[in-house]
Parts: C-alpha cells; structure tokens; sequence
C-alpha cells in the first residue's frame, strides 16, 4: 500500500465519526501523491504526512453561562491547535450548533494550506462552539463570549496563538472577547484579529475575504482569456464573506443575480441590491425573507436550489459541501464558465471533480478565500509595529497577495503535469513550505 493510503486508512480509522475531516485529509493527500511518491522514503522516515494529519493540540472545554432569564446553559468551545511549522496558529473561531471536533479539525487542517499560500508568516488552527449566537440578546452574547475567552485565554496570545471571526463570529464577539482577554491577562495585544477600528482593527478585514475572492477570480479569468466585467453571477450566502463578494463583483461590472441563508434563497433578476442586504444582515439581522419589500421584483424561495439559475461564475460563500453533484450538473447544464469557493469546503469532492472533468475553472477555497487570513496577518503586522495603514494600502496588498497566490497555484499544478488542475496546485504550493519549514525543525 502507498504512504498516501496508509495515512488516509489509518486516520479514518483512529479518527470515527469526523467525517469533514476525513474529506479534508483525502482531497488533499490525493493531490499530494506526486510530491509524495517523489520523496517517498524520506518522508516515511520522517513521518511527514503522519505529523500533518495529527494536530500539535487539540483542546476541548465546557462553557457554561446563564441566560436572560438566569438560566443556565453548558455549551462545548474547541480550539484546535494544528501546525505552528511557519508561524503561530491563526484561524476563526465558528459559532454554530453544527460545530463539532471533526469540523473543527477540517478546518483547522485546511487552515495550514491556506496560511502558507498567503506567503505570510502563520500557521494552521481553528476554534468554535455549538453554541448558537442566532435569536440571542447582546448580553447573551456577552456573557458566552466571556466564558469561552475565561477557558481559551489559556492557550493563545499574539506570538501563539490569534484567533478570528468565522460563521457566527463577527465584530460583535470578536469584540466581547478581546474585551475579556484584556481584562484577564492585562495585556493589550494582538491576540485576535477582525478587531474593530477603535482598538486594533484593521481596515479592509472586513471586505477582505469576498474582496479578495474576486480578485483571484478575475486574475483566473484574465489569464483565462476572460473578465468579470459583463458576467452573470450565483453567490449563496449572505454573510461577511458573501456580502463583500458581491460588493466586489458589481464594482468590476458582473450582474449577482442570488443571496441565501440558512432557510432559503433570493433571486433577483435585476442584480441583488447590496445595501439592502447589508441593512437585513448586518444591521437588523433579520432572515432573507425581508429582501421582497426593498426589491419587489426578486423572487424569495424555501429551502436550497439556487444552483439553478443559469450564470457564468458561481461562488458559494455559506458552509462546507453546500454545493452537490446534482448541483454540479445543473451549473454544467447552464454552461458556467468558473466555480470559485468563498466559503470553505463548500464543493462536495464528486462534485467538484465532475466540474472539473467539464472543463469548468475551479479555484478552491483554500486559494480563493485566503484573502481573509492574509488580511488578518497584515492587521498582526500593524498591531506589531502600533500603525494604522489606509483602506487602499490594505487593499492593494490584498489584491497582490490574491494575484501572486494565483501564480503560484498556477505554476505548482504546470510542474507537475496538472495545468490548470488548481486544487492540486493549491495543495502542493501551500504543503511545499510548511514540508520545508516541518524538516528543518526536526521531529518535533
Ligand atoms: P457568516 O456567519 O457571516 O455567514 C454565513 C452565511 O452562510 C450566512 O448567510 C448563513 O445563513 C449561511 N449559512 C451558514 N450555515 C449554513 C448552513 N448550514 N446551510 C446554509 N446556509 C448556511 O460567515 P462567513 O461569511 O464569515 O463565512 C462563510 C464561509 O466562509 C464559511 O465556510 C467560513 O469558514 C468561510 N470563510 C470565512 C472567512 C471570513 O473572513 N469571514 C475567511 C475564510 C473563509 P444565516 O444568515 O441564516 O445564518
């Protein structure tokens, strides 16, 4: 059996019921076995893949708090500590009642690829709760944030371990616990990015992530022989990263024609309004449902099924395997030209490689959605060094950053026989420097 075999089998075996995980372990080892078989023995030796697959640590704790009406309440908090070969751990902490040990561990895993592609300096972890922020008071808020940083503290700090928003953590919790790291360790630090402007944040962070989504696809298409300017587009989600995905999609001249949330769809034959979305999302928090009563014309529709509408780029921006087979198909059907992931994971593997085998561009989240983690570095930076850069500075790093990752995607997936295969690009140039920086330093 090859090394590659043995790995995925033993970690499906000593890790049950993680089935995330296990997804995330086999679509990136599949794509590592040229790399591998190159270095086959050394690697055994070394026990390389071994060390990748196994988190540096993995940490599990109760957190209780008490409600509006003084009950009591025990949610789970993670933090999963993953790879710190090229930096401290970085990645978001997701609040959400689906959230277990083996999300986590996907994300955290996919977490090292993606961080290493920035070509900035950090590694790989993730963290998160079952508890679900949706419907609750901003005390409530509070008072569970407060909780989670009272076990978490722990184990971060700004040259260990910086935390971030993800699904369910926006500048409202990020805010509430670097409120109570503070308060704990006395220290004001960088301890967590996506802070608000007034105590560390940074400009840009908040668009990043859909801001550089479509900068990488615009640089996927130009050097496809494509642009977005006049292109139909389908984007699920309506959260941080789709919001800014379709800011950034209009600002280069596509038409977005749908949003979604957890219960249903919109479609809005015209190009979804931006600032409506923003005033039903960010500021009243309310469901999609409202969208009608800004824009008569959209439809609203139950359920999911927005893969439907016939368009040229689709970006799924909500949660891991949202996009199917069957949805694969029925893009294909429509003739898209490129499928670009904004949220992680969203594309299930035979979906994604039915996409592929039709000739459809496909950028993986780890590439695509890099921008976020790469601006959270950049605000690492300024917190290191007490400055403040603008809004364009930012932005123009962003969009280096995104454009470079391109290339180097690009360029990995060519010397290997793979051209224009971007997920094997993005695995081997995200694994080729953490592979480095992990041999340098030993069997550690
Ligand atoms: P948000 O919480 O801001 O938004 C998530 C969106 O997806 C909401 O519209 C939500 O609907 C919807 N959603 C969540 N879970 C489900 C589900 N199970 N089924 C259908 N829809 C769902 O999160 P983000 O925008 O920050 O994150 C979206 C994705 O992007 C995640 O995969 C995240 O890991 C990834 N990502 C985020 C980055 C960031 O900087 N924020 C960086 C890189 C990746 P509802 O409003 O009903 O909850």
């Amino acid at each position: 059996m090859s090394y590659v075999d043995e790995v995925i089998e033993r970690i499906v075996q000593e890790n049950p019921a993680e089935p995330e995980f296990h997804q995330a372990v086999k679509e990136v080892l599949e794509s590592l076995r040229p790399v591998v078989e190159e270095n086959e023995e050394k690697y055994r030796r070394d026990a390389i893949l071994e060390r990748l697959v196994n988190p540096e640590r993995q940490i599990k704790f109760r957190v209780p708090w008490v409600d509006d009406k003084g009950q009591a309440h025990v949610n789970t908090g993670y933090r999963v500590q993953f790879n710190s070969a090229v930096g401290p751990y970085k990645g978001g902490i997701r609040l959400h009642p689906s959230v277990n040990l083996g999300i986590i561990k996907f994300l955290g895993f996919e977490q090292i690829f993606k961080n290493s592609l920035t070509g900035l300096p950090i590694g790989g972890g993730k963290g998160g709760s079952d508890f679900d922020p949706k419907g609750k008071s901003d005390r409530e808020i509070m008072a569970f944030c407060q909780s989670f940083m009272t076990e978490l503290y722990k184990y971060i700090g700004a040259n260990a371990d910086v935390p971030a928003g993800d699904i369910g953590t926006g500048s409202r919790e990020i805010g509430y616990m670097y409120g109570q790291y503070k308060r704990i360790r006395g220290l004001f630090e960088g301890v967590l990015t996506g802070k608000g402007l007034s105590y560390g944040g940074s400009l840009a962070r908040t668009e990043a992530t859909g801001y550089g989504l479509l900068y990488i696809t615009e640089e996927l298409l130009k050097c496809n022989g494509h642009s977005m300017k006049g292109k139909t587009v389908v984007v699920s989600g309506s959260g941080n990263v789709a919001i800014y995905a379709i800011q950034k999609a209009c600002e280069l001249g596509a038409t977005v024609l749908t949003a979604s949330d957890s219960t249903g769809w919109v479609y809005d034959p015209d190009g979804i309004d931006v600032a409506a979305l923003k005033q039903i999302k960010e500021i009243d928090r309310a469901r999609l449902t409202e969208y009608k009563k800004y824009r008569p014309n959209s439809e609203y529709h139950e359920g999911r099924g927005m893969w439907c509408i016939k368009a040229d780029i689709a970006l799924p921006c909500a949660t891991q395997n949202e996009l199917t087979l069957a949805d694969a198909k029925l893009l294909v059907t429509n003739g898209v030209l490129a499928v670009a992931e904004g949220a992680n994971m969203p594309t299930t593997m035979e979906a994604t490689e039915y996409l592929q085998q039709n000739g459809v561009l496909f950028l993986p989240g780890k590439a695509a959605n890099a921008g976020g983690v790469a601006t959270s570095a950049l605000e690492m930076s300024q917190n290191s060094e007490r400055i403040s850069w603008t809004f364009e500075e930012v932005d123009t790093k962003l969009r280096n950053i995104m454009v470079d990752i391109f290339h180097h995607i690009d360029a990995a997936a060519k010397k290997y026989g793979f051209d224009k295969n971007y997920v094997i690009g993005a695995n081997i140039a995200g694994f080729e420097k953490v592979v480095d920086a992990m041999q340098v330093q030993g069997i550690v």
